[in-house]
C-alpha cells in the first residue's frame, strides 16, 4: 500500500506529506495525534471567561476580513448553542479564508481575550471537527498537521481516516515475542497504534504509546548491552596489577589519606583490571572530590605491569592541567609524562608521538588530539577519559578501537540523574564517589546587585590580604566570542585600577594555549590575586587556595554550569564565596536558578533541578552529550520503562545472545535494522 493509494489524496497533499517527512504510509502510522480533543469534556462558550486557556467547539456563523493595510486581520465567528465566539488572525489571512466556511463544524483552542460583552481567541489552534465519515467517535486526535503542511491544508479528520484505512488494509506482523507483550502488559502493534489514532476514551492512548516508548528503549538497550557484551567478549583485557610505583605514589608522594568514597572506586577498579575482563566504568563524583587522585592510581597500575596510561581531557586548560599535576606527583617517581595537544608545534609534536610510539612517554596527557589516527601508542593499557559529559558516546568508542583494548576509566562531575546515566552509561559499570575530602568549609553562596558593588570589592580587598584568591567570571555572550571577550577584557581593565596593588590576571578562549598556560600557572602559583575569565575555566580547574568567585550575568548561565564554576572554589581548607551578580530585573526562571544555588551545593539535586527546567537534550547539550535522539520515549518521564528495558535487554542476551531463539525472530530482525540505521529509531513500518 502506498500513499496515492489513500482516498482523496492529490498531488499537493502528497508534496506537502513529503515536505514534512511523510514519504511512505509507515512515516504516517507513526505520524502520532500531538494532543486530543475530547468532545465530551469541551466547554459552552457560555462558561468559558477571561484568561482560560480551553478547547470550544462550534458551528461557522460567519468568516470576514476587516481593516485595511497592516491592520487587516480576519474575524471568524462561532456559534455553539450557549454563546459566540470570535477566532481573530492576523497573519495568512487568505490560506485561513478559504478554510472557514460557514456551517462548518470546528474546534478553537486558545486562550479567552474578553472585549466588552464579547470573547475572542487570536489565532487558536483549530481543527475540523466533523467532515461526513469521522473515523472515531470519541476523542478527536490533533496531528502536527497544522504547523508541518503549511501551504495545503490537510485536516485531522483526512490524516485520520487515512490511517484508519491502513490499519484496516495492511497486514501487520507482530515482532515482539509473545511472552513480553504478555509479561509487560503491551497492546499488539496494530492495537497500539489504533488507541493512538482512533482511541474512545481518553486512557487509550497513552496504553498504546507505552509499547511504543518500550520497543524504542528496549532496542536501545540491547544494542547498548551487546556493544557492551562484544567488547568484553573479544577484548580479554590485559591483567594489571599493583606494584612498586603505586605503592611509592602512596606512601611517599601522596600529601593526604584517600576518602572512603577515592577508596572505594580504587578497590572497584583493582577488581576490574585483575578480572580477566576489559574495564569500563564510570567514576561520577561532585566537582571536588577528588576524581584526578583515582586516575592517577589507576594509571600508575598500567606502569606498574609494563604498559602505558593516557588521560584524556575535554579542554586545553585542563589537559594542560593535568599534565602539571602528573608531572609534580611522578617525576619524584622517574616516570616520563608527555603533553599532546592540537595547538602544539610541529617539532614538539613530532617528538610526543615519537615518545608515544616507542614507549619512552609512559603517560600521556592531552586533548582530542589523543584520538586522532596519527597516535600510536606503544602498549597502552589504561584510559582515563576525565569530564565525560564532554565527549559522546562515539568518541569514547574510537578510543576504545585504538590498537590494544585499554581498559577505561571514565570520569564524571556531571552529577548525572540516574535516570540519565543509565540511558546514556548504560555499556558502563558506575561507581559513584561519595563526599568530598575532609575538612572542606561549605561555600557560602549570595545573590548580589549593581549597587553592591563597593561593599563586595572592599570584601575582595580583605579576603585577599588575608591571603586568598578570586576568580571573576564573565558569561559568553550568545556564542559570540568577540562580545565575550568585551565583556571580560573591559572587567579585567576595571578591577586593575580598581586594585592597583594587587595583581590581576586574563584569560579567555582566544588566547593562544602557551599564554593561557603561563596565565593559569601565575595564578595556581598564587603571583595573580585576581583572575577574570570567560567560562573556559567552567570544568576541572584546580586552585585550591581560590576562595571567591564573582559570577558577573549570573542570570545569563544555566543551573549546572553555575554549579561547575562554583566548583572551582572550595577546593582546599579556605572559606570560600560564590558571589552571583545580576540585574534586579530578571525572569522567573533565571530567579529560581539563582535561588537554588543559594540553597544548595548538592550536584545532584541542582542536575535534578535543571533537568526539569531544561529536558534531557539541552541539559547535557544535545551535540556533545551522544545522547541518542528518542522519538517516543522521554528518559525522564519514562525512566521506570528505561529500568524495565535495560533489565529485559540483560536477560535476552544473556540467554539468547544471537537473538536465535524463534521467539526472537521478529526481533532479531528489527534489531538489525535498528543497529544499522545507527541508533536512530523511526518507528518500525
Ligand atoms: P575533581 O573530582 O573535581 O576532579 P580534584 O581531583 O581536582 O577534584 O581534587 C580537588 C582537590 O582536592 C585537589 O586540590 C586535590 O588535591 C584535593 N584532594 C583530593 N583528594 C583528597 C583527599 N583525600 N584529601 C584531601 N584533599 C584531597
Ligand atoms: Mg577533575
Amino acid at each position: 500500500m502506498q500513499l496515492n493509494d489513500l482516498p482523496r489524496m492529490t498531488p499537493p497533499r502528497l508534496k506537502a506529506l513529503r515536505d514534512s517527512g511523510v514519504d511512505g504510509i509507515g512515516d504516517l502510522l507513526y505520524l502520532f495525534p500531538r494532543r486530543y480533543i475530547d468532545r465530551s469534556t469541551v466547554l459552552p462558550i457560555r462558561e468559558i471567561s477571561s484568561g482560560q486557556t480551553v478547547t470550544v467547539i462550534g458551528r461557522i456563523l460567519q468568516a470576514e476580513e476587516a481593516g485595511f493595510g497592516r491592520n487587516k486581520r480576519l474575524h471568524v465567528t462561532i456559534f455553539d448553542g450557549t454563546g459566540r465566539l470570535e477566532g481573530v488572525w492576523f497573519k495568512g489571512l487568505k490560506f485561513f479564508k478559504k478554510r472557514f466556511k460557514p456551517g462548518k463544524v470546528v474546534s478553537f483552542y486558545g486562550t479567552v481575550k474578553q472585549f466588552g460583552t464579547s470573547l475572542s481567541m487570536s489565532h487558536p489552534d483549530v481543527e475540523d471537527i466533523e467532515d461526513g465519515d469521522t473515523a472515531g467517535r470519541g476523542l478527536v486526535p490533533v496531528y502536527p498537521s497544522t504547523n508541518f503542511f503549511k501551504t495545503t491544508y490537510i485536516s485531522s479528520l483526512t490524516i485520520q481516516r487515512w490511517i484508519a484505512q491502513i490499519l484496516q488494509r495492511q497486514r501487520f506482523e507482530e515482532y515482539l515475542p509473545d511472552y513480553m507483550l504478555r509479561d509487560y502488559r503491551l497492546p499488539q502493534r496494530r492495537d497500539a497504534l489504533t488507541s493512538i489514532h482512533i482511541p474512545e476514551h481518553i486512557g487509550q492512548p497513552a496504553a498504546g504509546l507505552r509499547r511504543f516508548k518500550f520497543e524504542e528503549l528496549l532496542l536501545f538497550q540491547l544494542s547498548m548491552q551487546q556493544l557492551r557484551q562484544t567488547r568484553i567478549e573479544q577484548n580479554p583485557g590485559a591483567m594489571l596489577e599493583s606494584g612498586d610505583l603505586t605503592r611509592d605514589f602512596v606512601t611517599r608522594v601522596l600529601p593526604f589519606k584517600l576518602t572512603e568514597g577515592q577508596l572505594r572506586a580504587v578497590h572497584d577498579i583493582v577488581q576490574d583490571i585483575s578480572s580477566g575482563k576489559q574495564m569500563n566504568r564510570l567514576i561520577q563524583g561532585d566537582v571536588g572530590s577528588g576524581k584526578t587522585v583515582v586516575a592517577v592510581l589507576a594509571l600508575l597500575m598500567a606502569l606498574d605491569s609494563g604498559y602505558q596510561g593516557a588521560m584524556m581531557a575535554p579542554t586545553e586548560i585542563l589537559a594542560e592541567q593535568h599534565y602539571h599535576t602528573l608531572t609534580e606527583y611522578l617525576t619524584p617517581l622517574n616516570i616520563r609524562v608527555r603533553l599532546l595537544t592540537g595547538n602544539q608545534n610541529t617539532a614538539l609534536r613530532r617528538d610526543v608521538l615519537t615518545d608515544i610510539e616507542g614507549g619512552k612517554a609512559q603517560i600521556v596527557v592531552g586533548t582530542h588530539a589523543l584520538i586522532q589516527d596519527k597516535v600510536r601508542f606503544h602498549r597502552l593499557g589504561m584510559v582515563v577519559i576525565d569530564e565525560q559529559h564532554r565527549f559522546g558516546v562515539m568518541q569514547r568508542s574510537n578510543l576504545l578501537s585504538k590498537g590494544t583494548h585499554p581498559h577505561v576509566l571514565v570520569m564524571s562531575a556531571t552529577p548525572i540523574p540516574r535516570s540519565l546515566a543509565m540511558t546514556l552509561y548504560s555499556d558502563l559499570d558506575v561507581t559513584l564517589i561519595k563526599g568530598l575530602p575532609a575538612g572542606r568549609k561549605p561555600i557560602s553562596t549570595v545573590v548580589r546587585f549593581d549597587k553592591n558593588r563597593p561593599d563586595i570589592y572592599r570584601f575582595v580587598h580583605g579576603e585577599i590580604t588575608k591571603g586568598g584568591q578570586v576568580y571573576v567570571v564573565f558569561p559568553l555572550v550568545e556564542e559570540s566570542e568577540s562580545l565575550d571577550l568585551k565583556d571580560a577584557t573591559m572587567g579585567f581593565e576595571q578591577l586593575r585600577d580598581l586594585f592597583p596593588d594587587f595583581q590581576v590576571g586574563l584569560i579567555h578562549g582566544r588566547m593562544k594555549s602557551t599564554e593561557k598556560d603561563l596565565v593559569m600557572q601565575a595564578f595556581a602559583s598564587g603571583s595573580l590575586h585576581i583572575l577574570v575569565s570567560t567560562t573556559v575555566i567552567e570544568v576541572g580547574v584546580n586552585v585550591p587556595n581560590a576562595s571567591v568567585m564573582i559570577i558577573e550575568h549570573a542570570e545569563r548561565f544555566g543551573l549546572s554550569q553555575l554549579h561547575q564554576l562554583r566548583g572551582r572554589i572550595g577546593r582546599g581548607s579556605r572559606k570560600s564565596y560564590c558571589i552571583l551578580m545580576t540585574d534586579v530585573k530578571r525572569s522567573k526562571e533565571a530567579r529560581f536558578r539563582l535561588e537554588t544555588m543559594s540553597k544548595t551545593q548538592d550536584g545532584f539535586e541542582i542536575a535534578e533541578a535543571d533537568l526539569k527546567l531544561r529536558g534531557p537534550g539541552d541539559f547535557l547539550g544535545t551535540k556533545q552529550s551522544g545522547l541518542p535522539s528518542f522519538r517516543f520515549a522521554d528518559i525522564i518521564e519514562d525512566q521506570p520503562i528505561v529500568e524495565e528495558t535495560r533489565d529485559l535487554a540483560r536477560k535476552i542476551l544473556r540467554e539468547d545472545p544471537g537473538l536465535e531463539h524463534p521467539e526472537h525472530q521478529g526481533l532479531s530482525h528489527v534489531f538489525r535494522r535498528y543497529f544499522d540505521s545507527k541508533s536512530h529509531y523511526f518507528g518500525m513500518g
